[in-house]
C-alpha cells in the first residue's frame, strides 16, 4: 500500500463497525484510489483482521482466487478485442444489486466496489440510485471515481465522500525509484504526472517505449516535416488518452521553457529536444495547441471518431510553425 494512502486506510478500519453504507472515494487519477478501496475492502471481509487483511483466513484466499462470493468488483468490461468498454452498464449494476439483497455467504458482509463510478451510463447510475436509497443491511459500497463530479447528484448525496489527496512530487518520486530503480525512474515520473498508480501502469504494461516512440515521431513532425498521417498511422494502437496525456505534458515543458531558458523539463529525458521545439514554435500558437491538445483528450469519453481526432491534432500540430493551423473538434 502507498505509504500516503496509510492514514485513508487506518481511518476506514478502525471505523469498520460504524462504516456508512456507501462511501465515494475521489480525488486525482493515478494516486491509488482503487488499491485503497481494494484493500479497504479486504480488510472489511477478512476473517481474522489485524493491521491488514491476515492473507491466510478462507476470505483473504477466497478473494485471492477470485472466488469469494460475498465481493463483486464491477469496472468497465474488456471485449473480445481486449479494449475496456466507454462505459459501466445497467445489467453489470442490476447484476449486483440482486446479489446485495442476498444474506452474506461466508461472513456477516458484502462488500461491492465500482471504478470508475463516473463511467455508469445514465440507466445503470438510476439502477444504482434504488440500492442507495434502501440501502441493503450488512452491506458496503465503495464507489471510486476521479471525476465525481460526473456522477448524478442524487448518488452522490447519497455517499459519504472521501477525498483522497494526491502524493507530494517527493512521495511519488520515492516511491518509484524504490519500486523500479534509477533506470526508468525520472521517465516513469514524467510519463505518470507524478502519479504513482498511473507510473505503475505504465511500467507493467511496458509503455515506455512506447512513450519514446511517439515523442520521436511527434517531435519530428515539426523539426523534419514528418508526415502527420503516417505518424497516426504507426502508433494507430496505442492508447490515445496516454498520447494525448504525454503531449500535454511535454507541451506544458515547452511553455515553461518559454518562460525561461533555466528551467528544467519535468520530462529531462527529452529535456534537448523540447528545448528545439520550444525555439522554433511561437507562444501564442502553442497555447493554442495546448488548449486543443486538452479539449481533445476530453473529447476521448464522447462517441467522437478517434482516429480522425488524433489525425486532425497531429496536423495542427504540422502547421503549428507555418500558420496552416486547423481549427476543428
Ligand atoms: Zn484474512
Amino acid at each position: 500500500m502507498f505509504e500516503w494512502l496509510q492514514p485513508y486506510y487506518k481511518q476506514l478500519l478502525q471505523q469498520r463497525a460504524r462504516l456508512p453504507h456507501a462511501l465515494l472515494m475521489h480525488g486525482a487519477e493515478g494516486i491509488g484510489k482503487h488499491i485503497l478501496a481494494q484493500e479497504t475492502g479486504k480488510a472489511l471481509l477478512c476473517e481474522q483482521p489485524q493491521a491488514t487483511a491476515c492473507g491466510s483466513c478462507r476470505s483473504c484466499r477466497l478473494i485471492e482466487a477470485g472466488t469469494h462470493p460475498d465481493w463483486f468488483m464491477i469496472g468497465l468490461e474488456i471485449n473480445d478485442a481486449g479494449k475496456p468498454a466507454t462505459e459501466i452498464k445497467i445489467g453489470q449494476i442490476r447484476d449486483l444489486c440482486q446479489s446485495l439483497v442476498q444474506t452474506p455467504q461466508i461472513g456477516a458482509l458484502k462488500v461491492a466496489l465500482i471504478h470508475p463510478a463516473d463511467r455508469m451510463n445514465r440507466n445503470a447510475a438510476n439502477s444504482l440510485l434504488k440500492t442507495l436509497e434502501e440501502p441493503v443491511p450488512n452491506t458496503v459500497l465503495i464507489l471510486v471515481s476521479s471525476r465525481p463530479s460526473r456522477l448524478p447528484a442524487t448518488i452522490r448525496s447519497r455517499c459519504r465522500q472521501l477525498r483522497i489527496s494526491a502524493p507530494t512530487p517527493q512521495q511519488a518520486q520515492a516511491w518509484i525509484r524504490h519500486r523500479y530503480g534509477d533506470t526508468d525512474a525520472d521517465a516513469l515520473f514524467a510519463a505518470s504526472g507524478g502519479m504513482p498508480a498511473a507510473a505503475h501502469i505504465i511500467a507493467e504494461a511496458k509503455m515506455l517505449p512506447v512513450r519514446a516512440g511517439v515523442f520521436d515521431d511527434w517531435s519530428k513532425i515539426v523539426l523534419q516535416g514528418r508526415d502527420p498521417l503516417v505518424v497516426a498511422e504507426q502508433w494507430k494502437d496505442a492508447d490515445l488518452n496516454w498520447i494525448f496525456s504525454w503531449m500535454i505534458g511535454w507541451l506544458e515543458d515547452m511553455l515553461m521553457l518559454k518562460q525561461s531558458v533555466e528551467y528544467t523539463p519535468l520530462n529531462s529525458d527529452f529535456s534537448r529536444i523540447l528545448r528545439d521545439l520550444s525555439a522554433k514554435t511561437g507562444q501564442d500558437k502553442l497555447f493554442a495547441f495546448y488548449d486543443r491538445v486538452r479539449r481533445a483528450k476530453q473529447l476521448l469519453d464522447s462517441s467522437v471518431n478517434h482516429r480522425l481526432l488524433y489525425e486532425s491534432v497531429l496536423l495542427d500540430w504540422a502547421g503549428i510553425q507555418t500558420g496552416r493551423q486547423q481549427q476543428s473538434a
